[in-house]
């Protein structure tokens, strides 16, 4: 649809960053990328009140590309992101959005990697600097020019600065810059300390807030789940299996979402379609009148595919994707709850996207109470009530129309009428998993939650670790299927317990609880079951996570 392109189109980027960001899929500016990149392309301070899932890395990141000179080989932009995990995030979604801006580097700076290669990198020309602040002070008492061709400089999640005490990083940072500098500054959170950075630091500036205006949901129930990223897809299929729906809308942010978490429904035999912005407008139609009269069950849309759906059939909305502010959520759950019906909202919500659901519980004034994933017994109960409910309409007349038949079959066979109903049922459920074995190992990558909270809440309580030499070497229990065991060299006698671990892995690794299987403490080392998919990168998250003082230094183990 050229009308939604043209929400980018009309904000004057650069023509490359505009077409990376057609490129990579979407579809309109968020609220708050609306309302920043004039602003910063305008070359005014500001200061943004946004938290992580509005879009704000955006709203930085692409203003700044079409503001830097390619062809000068230095530093012109500096981003300052409190953790390291964010600024190789920010980093990557510099390097994402400048695909088709030949010559224009994006270097990542931060603590536990070498220092040489990162200064060598800004000397050989990185326009951007993603840093953290503490290991950009130590490049600074190296080269202390390092910063003097800065031109923009953004704090992201700055109230998150200085809670982690780079206050006087900051104080050093900004003397090293020159003061014609642009400045812009993201914060959740405007506390009086912020305030005072902006008061000291930055010139006039303009303010950039999405407006919140309390929003009344009536009528829709509304649950979140606790989710990591990679496990969304695993995630959505689980809670599908247990939430009687009617018709569903699923929203995600990219085209190419809605056409993957389609297919992936589709392939379970859902009657699933994606609908987004490149999709013609007859088809668009077809979409939502095959939802209508029931030929779909599932749409997987983006917020302006969504736009003006209205399908009083949708029992359920699911926001598989957080939306960028909380009116879009309205919005989005308007969906449901249509004509005085009762509508049921999901909302998916990633660790770092916590924030994101505060804001829309308070703009909403409602809780939006947490579900848990449900575990295999509970799909396996759904399961058996859909096949129940099913069959349970066919049963009073099916023996007088077809118990003749029955009869015959079974004196042909040569079989009981249990064993000739056992082979109808297999045959009807075509090969679906309705034993819990089967449906634990159909379903391994997002683990029971019970199961594994039962297990980690033992350890929890201090299993004894086993302090005999001996016993250490005994064969690990068996894996299960989509999982890694890893290894620490911290153990009992470095005083670490189960939840030490857990804590540091929950923490650091951004994973759900969920995630994390079986936490073996011994005397001289641990193990841990992580989720095979993703874990090089959750190790090298981890590699300077520290529990206890010492460092974990996790490592996949091998048993052999
Ligand atoms: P942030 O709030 O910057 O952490 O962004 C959250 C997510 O939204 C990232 O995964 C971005 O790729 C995505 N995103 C940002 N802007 C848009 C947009 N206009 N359309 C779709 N996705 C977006």
């Amino acid at each position: 649809m050229t009308q939604e392109i043209g929400g980018f189109a009309a904000l004057n980027l650069n023509p490359n960053v505009l077409a990376a960001v057609i490129a990579t899929g979407y579809e309109e500016p968020s609220a708050i990328q609306v309302q920043a990149i004039p602003v910063i392309l305008a070359g005014h301070d500001m200061i943004g009140q946004a938290q992580t899932g509005t879009g704000k890395t955006a709203a930085f990141a692409l203003p700044i590309l079409s503001r830097i000179d390619p062809a000068k080989r230095q530093p012109q932009a500096l981003i300052l992101a409190p953790t390291r995990e964010l600024a190789l995030q920010v980093a990557t979604a510099f390097e994402t959005y400048a695909k088709q801006m030949p010559g224009v580097n994006v270097i990542a700076v931060y603590g536990g990697a070498p220092m040489g290669p990162q200064l060598k990198a800004i000397r050989n020309g990185a326009q951007i600097v993603v840093a953290t602040p503490g290991r950009l002070v130590d490049h600074l008492r190296r080269d202390e020019k390092v910063l003097s061709t800065i031109q923009h400089l953004v704090l992201d999640e700055a109230d998150e600065m200085l809670k982690l005490g780079f206050m006087d990083d900051l104080e050093v940072i900004f003397k090293a810059m020159p003061e014609s500098r642009q400045t812009v500054l993201f914060s959740a959170t405007l506390p009086h300390s912020i305030r005072a950075i902006a008061e000291k630091h930055l010139r006039d500036p303009k303010h950039v807030k999405i407006e919140t205006k309390t929003q009344t949901v009536t009528a829709i129930e509304q649950a979140h789940l606790m989710v990591h990223a990679d496990q969304k897809h695993a995630a959505v299929l689980r809670l599908l299996e247990v939430e009687e729906f009617d018709a569903l809308i699923g929203f995600v942010r990219t085209k190419q979402a809605t056409l993957d978490l389609a297919a992936a429904l589709e392939a379970k035999g859902y009657k699933a379609a994606a609908l987004n912005g490149d999709i013609a407008q007859n088809q668009r139609e077809r979409v939502i009148e095959s939802l209508k009269d029931g030929r779909l069950d599932i749409v997987i849309a983006t917020d302006v595919a969504a736009r003006g759906l209205d399908v009083p059939r949708i029992t359920h909305v699911m926001n598989v994707d957080m939306p960028y502010d909380p009116e879009s959520y309205v919005h989005r759950i308007g969906r449901t709850g249509r004509a005085g019906r009762t509508g049921r909202a999901l909302l998916l919500v990633t660790p770092r996207e916590r924030r994101m659901l505060q804001v829309i519980e308070r703009v909403t004034g409602q809780k939006v109470g947490e579900v848990k994933l449900p575990n295999a017994q509970q799909v396996l109960d759904a399961r058996i009530k859909k096949l129940t409910n099913s069959l349970a309409p066919l049963v009073a007349d099916a023996e007088a129309s077809h118990g003749e038949l029955l009869d015959r079959l079974t004196a042909d066979i040569g079989c009981s009428p249990r064993a000739l109903a056992a082979a109808l049922l297999r045959k009807a459920t075509n090969g679906q998993a309705l034993t819990l074995a089967d449906v634990e190992r159909d379903q391994p990558l997002v683990p029971s939650s019970t199961g594994t909270r039962e297990r980690s809440e033992r350890s929890d309580r201090g299993e004894r670790p086993e302090r005999d030499g001996s016993r250490e070497r005994r064969a690990p229990v068996p894996l299960a299927e989509g999982r890694a065991r890893c290894r620490t060299a911290l153990g009992a006698r470095d005083g670490i317990a189960a939840k030490n671990l857990l804590g540091a892995i929950l923490n650091e690794g951004g994973l759900v609880r969920e995630a994390i299987g079986r936490i073996q403490v011994r005397e001289s080392f641990s193990l841990v079951e992580l989720p095979e998919e993703g874990l090089e990168r959750l190790l090298t998250k981890l590699k300077d996570t520290r529990v206890g003082g010492k460092p974990l230094k996790l490592r996949r183990y091998r048993e052999d």
